[in-house]
């Protein structure tokens, strides 16, 4: 919507910018229908009917990508953005489009509770044959009483029911769910230093692991 915004507001944007605009919007539109249609069966997702398409992700690039089209987002919202990585490729084997949407979940959320806070960073870290991918913004401090309940299904913090960011509260669900489906997980930290989700995932997709938390969640 805010590339699209620009487009309609804009006044003599060159072709070349405007293509680009078109572009990223397009394809954030066929991630938003997959979401709408994954969002209906998010209880497939739960009893891991879900098929995963596990493939070579460079997570880098990944998040590099993910980071560009936020960026009319983060415009809005006067925050800058930073992606650090150890590596300037970390390929791991994952489900691309799964992975697109746990961190698109993670900036979303970075963006939303952390306007306040000026910036949004993401930090790659790979350690052996795991990889840290950490979401940190700064802004409101997620209550000790909240801490571990924010990966419940439909649990949104009191203050953030109050102020109107209109969600649901399955986006952190979502997200664990997903880093689950590949071995991995996802912890926060939140104080006065910052917010920060560290999701690890591990460079080789290990299917007895999958297949095992899988039945886990059920
Ligand atoms: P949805 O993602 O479904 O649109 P939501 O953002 O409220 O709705 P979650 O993403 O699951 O739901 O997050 C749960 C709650 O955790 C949020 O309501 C918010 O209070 C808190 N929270 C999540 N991410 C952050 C963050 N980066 N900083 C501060 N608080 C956060
Ligand atoms: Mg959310």
């Amino acid at each position: 919507i805010g590339y699209m915004e620009l487009l309609v507001n804009g006044n003599n944007i060159p072709e070349e910018t405007r293509d680009k605009y078109l572009k990223v919007a397009y394809n954030k539109s066929l991630r938003l229908q997959k979401l709408i249609e994954d969002l209906f069966g998010f209880t497939k997702l739960n009893y891991g009917k879900i098929a995963m398409n596990i493939a070579k992700v460079d997570i880098v690039k990944l998040m590099a990508q993910l980071l560009e089209e936020f960026y009319p987002n983060f415009m809005e919202n006067s925050l800058e953005y930073s992606l650090e990585s150890t590596e300037n490729q970390v390929m791991i084997e994952a489900d691309g489009d799964l992975l697109a949407r746990l961190f698109d979940n993670l900036i979303n959320n970075a963006i939303k509770y952390g306007k306040d806070g000026k910036k949004v960073s993401v930090v790659i870290r790979k350690v052996d044959d795991i990889v840290h991918v950490a979401v940190i913004n700064y802004g409101k401090v997620i209550p000790k009483e909240d801490i571990d309940k924010v990966f419940n299904k439909f649990y949104r913090v009191e203050q953030s029911r109050s102020v109107n960011t209109g969600g649901t509260g399955l986006g952190l669900a979502i997200a664990k769910n997903i880093a689950m489906m590949h071995g991995g997980d996802i912890v926060v930290q939140s104080d006065l230093y910052g917010t920060i989700f560290d999701v690890t995932l591990s460079v080789n997709y290990n299917k007895e692991k999958y297949v095992y938390e899988n039945r886990d969640l059920i």
